[in-house]
């Protein structure tokens, strides 16, 4: 099992730039295959490279039995709304409703260097767009109102002290 373990809030990796990834060798895919591992460990929907300490443009996803990988990822498009409870495994317990677009398009890479362009909506589309702010910086608290965010940040203490 790997040794990286998930980075909570307010670790400040997860507000550091990340870079692109200009390498696609063995040891890139044995990251990205330990970013799944991880995911799927921790039962999330999706994983960017940040919230396991690494500043790297690159995030994971899984949804109704497929997965995803987004290298350098680019969000294309986007269309309509959608509001929603959404989690995060850096702030494990908290859960904040969060207004995202309905519909994206995404241009990345896999991790094999192929680029893609993936069609997603409702909750993949939710899970793309979660990760992608990741990659900037931007975290799930960032997108509610300043009011929801003080008692966001709260709850969030508490949970994490009890
Ligand atoms: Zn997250």
């Amino acid at each position: 099992m790997s040794e990286r373990t998930i980075r909570i809030y307010p670790d400040p990796v997860l507000r550091e730039p990340n870079e692109e990834v200009t390498v696609f060798d063995e040891a890139f895919k044995e990251f990205v295959a330990e970013m799944k591992a991880l995911m799927y460990a921790h039962d999330g929907l999706g994983l960017a490279a940040p919230q396991i300490g690494v500043s790297r443009r690159v995030a994971v996803v899984a949804h109704e039995g497929r997965e995803y990988v987004l290298v350098n990822p680019k969000i294309t498009a986007s269309s309509g709304n959608q509001t929603d409870e959404e989690g995060c495994l850096s702030f494990p317990g908290l859960f904040e409703k969060v207004t995202r677009p309905d519909r994206i398009t995404v241009e990345a890479l896999d991790e094999e260097g192929n680029k893609r362009i993936l069609e997603a909506a409702a909750l993949l589309a939710r899970a793309f767009a979660h990760e992608i702010d990741h990659l900037e910086g931007v975290l799930l608290i960032d997108k509610i109102s300043p009011l929801r965010r003080t008692f966001a940040k709260k709850k969030f203490q508490r949970l994490r002290e009890a």
